[in-house]
């Protein structure tokens, strides 16, 4: 399973083409493998290279941000999605070791 979420994982959620089959997310419903973006590609592979797990909350995250429903909230620290539910604990350390990478935008281009 260690390659669950390759690079060239599902542009809606990350998982790979071969495993794929149909899944369900909020952002695209129902849905079939979909080929990624070229970014999205990029950001993927520079997290693999910075050492960030390759898991369902890292691809989560760059479907987001791919998607621009990721915010950073500066005044509480915290990265939200769209609804302004903040992420999880183990989220936000991947969203702050994905900036690090320079696979998430830094924080100013988040801020709400
Ligand atoms: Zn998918």
């Amino acid at each position: 399973m260690a390659d669950k979420y390759p690079p060239s994982g599902c542009r809606w959620c990350g998982i790979a083409e071969r495993s794929h089959y149909r899944q369900f997310t909020p952002l695209a419903g129902w849905h079939v493998h979909t080929v990624p973006t070229t970014e999205q590609i990029l950001a993927r592979m520079r997290a693999r290279r910075a050492g960030v797990p390759a898991d369902h909350r890292t691809a989560r995250i760059l479907v987001l941000d791919h998607a621009r429903l990721l915010s950073y909230l500066k005044p509480s620290d915290e990265w939200v999605d769209v609804h302004c539910e903040p992420l999880d604990d183990p989220s936000q350390d991947r969203a702050h070791a994905l900036v690090a990478a320079g696979a998430l935008p830094d924080f100013e281009q988040h801020v709400t």
